[in-house]
């Protein structure tokens, strides 16, 4: 079932979701790295994530989806990043998503099929090929686009996230009230 050009996600398929599983390089950054160091010595790497994805990720969790954050590349930015969103994180190394993606899978007592994930390279596959909706960033690899039931119109780093959010909240009839709250609770003095 893919659904190209951000068609909608069919709402049986969302509202089955209760766990979003999003990766980070290339999914939530373009995918480049700043590589460099301080004045020190110590090594720094930067990069640089998007606001409105940001407030996507904060938007499922306000309509009370369970988001983890899953990279196979460790790095302080996406820590820092992560604690910022109040998001869980989880950076395993080399790659080995899928013994931690168990894990959650059973803590959170959730089957496959209710886990969404967004993903754009083969790092993303072994747990990609499982979950119940698979979703791809507009500039994904084309093993990811192959099985992908959505594919954003825009690319990693660059909206897709927040697109991704945008449309399974939708799906799902919670995009309009989630707004309404947010907004609501900001009028308050
Ligand atoms: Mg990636």
């Amino acid at each position: 079932m893919t659904v190209s050009n951000s068609a909608p996600i069919p709402a049986d398929a969302a509202n089955r979701i209760k766990l979003v599983i999003f990766d980070v390089d290339g999914v939530l950054t373009e995918g480049g790295i700043f590589v460099g160091s301080t004045m020190d010595g110590e090594p720094l790497e930067l990069k640089r994530f998007d606001i409105q994805d940001g407030v996507g990720i904060k938007m499922l969790m306000w309509a009370g989806l369970k988001v983890v954050l899953v990279t196979g590349r460790p790095s302080k930015a996406t820590s820092i990043r992560a604690l910022e969103l109040g998001v869980q994180c989880h950076q395993v190394v080399d790659a080995r998503k899928l013994p931690i993606v168990k894990d959650l899978i059973q803590k959170h007592a959730v089957g496959w099929e209710e886990v969404a994930m967004l993903a754009d390279d083969i790092p993303d596959l072994a747990v990609l090929r499982r979950v119940g909706l698979k979703a791809a960033v507009s500039n994904a690899t084309e093993p990811v686009l192959d099985i992908a039931d959505w594919v954003a119109l825009r690319p990693g780093g660059r909206g897709a996230a927040r697109e991704f959010c945008d449309a399974l909240l939708s799906a799902r009839s919670q995009l309009d009230d989630v707004i309404e709250t947010y907004v609501e609770e900001r009028s308050r003095p």
